[in-house]
């Protein structure tokens, strides 16, 4: 559904422009990439979405770590043995102990945080950190004799593949360090021949794991992406209005609440409008409502573009009525622009010959300023008694509501009509 101009609030998850398919991107390695907006939407969608099951995922790990250590404590008189004079132990207990930090930063981060947008990195160090302590202190034990698993490599590849905030190809990246790592460190710790012939064998399994791994994400994410693909369609179609492409009544509604909390927030003017046109029953009589439609096109694209700013929204809340939502502009400024809207429709020239109006298409405006507190429904009822007023005193003119911050500002439009 393509959009005259983007009517939806910043930072909503579905833009009404660009339309969703799997673009062409610069960097098609994996297939799976959307052109680089989609693509930023995308991310920040699959790591909200997977916020939860990130810190399942590593309370988990972090149970298992803890046991890990706990087994560490078990077995300390073979620590101690080993710690006369023994360099790689202390730097087995460092590795332990910072993976536990790292692990306990990142789910304090996602614990508290609203939508960090970052954790994947933290995912991504969590991860090969596991991989890099768990490998380097199952080889320590196999020198010494002692008790280890280093088969758990294979475990620590497949929870790479988790829904933890990684695209497929940054878990691939990070399995396949895993398993590079593994195999070299082998081949700089394990020299016996015995030792040697099992680490191979070790390694060709672990690299089967990344490949098995990486072909069930990359099916995974393919499947992901379509079904973010359909959603953002569904919402696309939900929110916007067939005929004229802007925004429908629940979507400019929808865009309207939020520009008002960040407006109450940040203690931002609004100027909020409804514009009708003059006489379209009359229109639609005269011309046929096939016409009568594509004035409505013809009106909807103006006023979409009266509300080009980024934070403006345009809308059509029903028959040949729109809605207006002019973000961060004081009330004589919006007046001015509304001004200005009512005259690029009369410049149209929309051939109107049953209007007593004018001899072509015109449309009348009730605005309002948001006071900085009130809610929807008190500007929708100011912005209707405008247009009542407006309709009231000729039509094709601006009447801006009288409320008492407003009343000068409406006395002058009044005087000047
Ligand atoms: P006023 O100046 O007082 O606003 O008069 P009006 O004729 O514009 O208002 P009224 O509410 O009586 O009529 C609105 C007309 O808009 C009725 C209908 O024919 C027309 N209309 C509503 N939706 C559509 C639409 O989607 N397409 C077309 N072609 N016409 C529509
Ligand atoms: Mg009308
Ligand atoms: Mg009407």
């Amino acid at each position: 559904m393509q959009s005259p101009r983007n009517s939806f609030a910043p930072g909503r998850e579905v833009p009404a422009e660009a339309p969703p398919q799997r673009a062409a991107s610069r960097w098609r390695i994996d297939g799976l990439h959307f052109e680089p907006k989609l693509e930023h939407e995308y991310r920040l969608h699959m790591r909200a979405d997977q916020r939860t099951s990130t810190l399942v995922c590593l309370i988990t790990a972090l149970g298992i770590w803890l046991i890990f250590i706990g087994l560490d404590l078990t077995r300390l008189d073979g620590w101690a043995a080993m710690l006369a004079g023994d360099r790689d132990v202390p730097l087995a207990i460092t590795l332990r102990l910072v993976t536990l930090g790292v692990l306990l930063i990142q789910i304090s981060m996602l614990a508290t945080q609203h939508l960090p947008s970052a954790y994947h990195r933290l995912s991504m160090l969590v991860l090969a950190l596991i991989g890099a302590t768990s490998t380097f202190i199952a080889n320590m034990f196999k020198l010494r004799g002692l008790p280890q698993a280093d088969i758990a490599q294979l475990v620590i590849i497949a929870a790479v593949f988790l829904p933890v905030g990684l695209t497929f190809l940054q878990s691939s990246a990070v399995a396949l360090f895993v398993a590079l790592f593994t195999a070299a460190l082998g081949f700089v710790m394990l020299r016996e021949p015995a030792h040697l012939t099992e680490h191979i064998r070790l390694s060709i399994l672990l690299f089967f794991a990344v490949f098995v791994g990486g072909v069930g994400a990359w099916l995974r994410e393919r499947a992901q992406r379509d079904q973010f693909l359909l959603r953002r369609m569904l919402h696309d179609h939900a929110m916007s209005d067939p005929l004229t492409g802007i925004a429908n009544r629940r979507g400019f509604e929808d865009n309207v609440s939020s520009a008002l909390q960040q407006a109450r927030r940040d203690g931002v003017p609004i100027v909020f409008a409804i514009l009708d046109v003059d006489h379209f029953k009359r229109y639609n009589d005269y011309y046929g409502h096939q016409a009568g439609d594509e004035a409505l096109r013809l009106i909807a694209g103006t006023i979409a573009t009266a509300g080009r700013r980024p934070m403006d929204l345009a809308g059509r809340l029903g028959g040949e009525e729109f809605g207006l939502l002019l973000y961060d502009v004081a009330p004589d400024k919006g007046l001015a622009r509304l001004e200005k809207l009512v005259a690029a429709i009369e410049e149209l020239r929309i051939e109107h010959a049953a209007s007593p109006t004018a001899d072509h298409i015109t449309i009348s405006i009730g605005a309002t300023a948001f006071d900085g507190r009130e809610l929807m429904p008190e500007l929708y009822r100011r912005a209707d008694a405008a247009l009542y007023a407006s309709k009231a005193l000729g039509r094709n003119r601006v009447e801006f509501s009288a409320t008492t911050k407003v009343e000068a500002l409406s006395m002058e439009t009044r005087r000047r009509a």
